[in-house]
């Protein structure tokens, strides 16, 4: 809403600077700080931009400190940069950068609270069955786009019914506590 007024002003401020430079006018106005109205939406714009930011940044600072208190371990999975480099998507995009302050939180925090953060390669813990641990290879040949249509799927090796964020997150976990080694996980 105040994005589109913002676009419509800065137009027509740069349509009267035109028309000022064309008719050879005494005092031309020649910047688009001279349009107040414009500077109003921007500064506006800006606002708003920046209460979403704070908004989202202020429920990942609870988020993160629930998450540490909560936990003596915790394991992500490390963000995939390549994956972001190909992928231009925005949304991913976003979703990435969201994801990289969420883990920068974390460290630190467990940082202070001498929590342990364990960070593992994501690779198959989507396909690979929690209970059983096989790869299901019925998924081999789907499109990204059918692939993460799938959020529900039955192990062909033994059977277990697995919801796919869950799934991933046992498989997660388990790489992670086996990169704990006895005596670390005992201290
Ligand atoms: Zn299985």
């Amino acid at each position: 809403m105040w994005e589109r007024k913002m676009a419509r002003r800065r137009r027509n401020a740069l349509k009267e600077i035109a028309f000022d430079k064309h008719d050879k006018v005494l005092f031309p106005r020649t910047s688009l700080r001279q349009f107040p109205r414009y500077q109003q939406a921007r500064r506006t714009v800006a606002k708003l931009k920046r209460q979403v930011s704070d908004r989202r940044n202020d429920k990942l600072q609870k988020l993160t400190t629930q998450l540490v208190q909560d936990f003596d371990v915790i394991v992500v999975e490390k963000l995939n940069t390549q994956g972001m480099l190909k992928n231009h998507h925005l949304a991913r995009a976003i979703s990435n950068a969201g994801w990289g302050k969420l883990v920068t939180m974390l460290q630190y925090k467990c940082d202070w609270y001498g929590k342990q953060l364990i960070m593992v390669d994501p690779k198959y813990t989507s396909r690979i069955c929690s209970a059983c641990g096989q790869k299901n290879h019925q998924f081999d040949g789907l499109s990204q786009h059918e692939w993460l249509a799938v959020r529900e799927w039955q192990c062909p090796t033994c059977g277990t019914h697995l919801d796919r964020d869950i799934n991933a997150s046992q498989n997660i976990l388990q790489r992670g506590l086996a990169q704990i080694t006895p005596i670390k996980a005992l201290a």
